[in-house]
């Protein structure tokens, strides 16, 4: 039978906390092809393929260390967190959304996370509404 998707996004959580790879490996290693947008040593951005905004770039760190979600985030990673939000900035330059744009974390199932390596998604060139979805 079909499992539904609340089992199988539970079953992406369990696979990515006991280590297993996402997409975004292949993204990282350019095994998978990547408009990037921005790297450096620690932070790799490139767009999202199915875009929600006429800019919809994600910014991810290469070294995922633990970071499956913002909500399994140990002081440790403070640093790291720290350089994506900044590079969310530096992308949002190099877009030409600077003067307005959003950055968004879903953390979990009930974000709608749907890979389990952290990423920001920022997103702008259009009028953003809230509340969010
Ligand atoms: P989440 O739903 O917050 O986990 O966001 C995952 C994002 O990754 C979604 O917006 C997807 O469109 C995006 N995505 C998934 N696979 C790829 C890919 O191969 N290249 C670029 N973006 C991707």
């Amino acid at each position: 039978a079909a499992i539904s998707e609340e089992e199988a996004a539970k079953t992406a959580v369990a696979a990515a906390d006991s280590g297993a790879t996402t997409i975004f490996d292949k993204i990282i290693s350019k095994e998978i092809p990547s408009s990037i947008v921005y790297e450096d040593d620690e932070v790799l951005a490139f767009r999202d393929i199915s875009p929600q905004a006429p800019a919809h770039v994600l910014v991810i760190p290469k070294n995922r260390d633990g970071l499956t979600q913002l909500g399994k985030a140990e002081e440790r990673h403070a640093e790291v967190l720290g350089r994506l939000l900044y590079a969310a900035k530096v992308v949002a330059e190099k877009e030409g959304i600077a003067e307005g744009f959003r950055v968004v974390i879903n953390s979990g199932p009930s974000a709608c996370q749907s890979v389990y390596h952290l990423h920001l998604h920022v997103l702008g060139g259009r009028q953003m509404n809230w509340p969010p979805g």
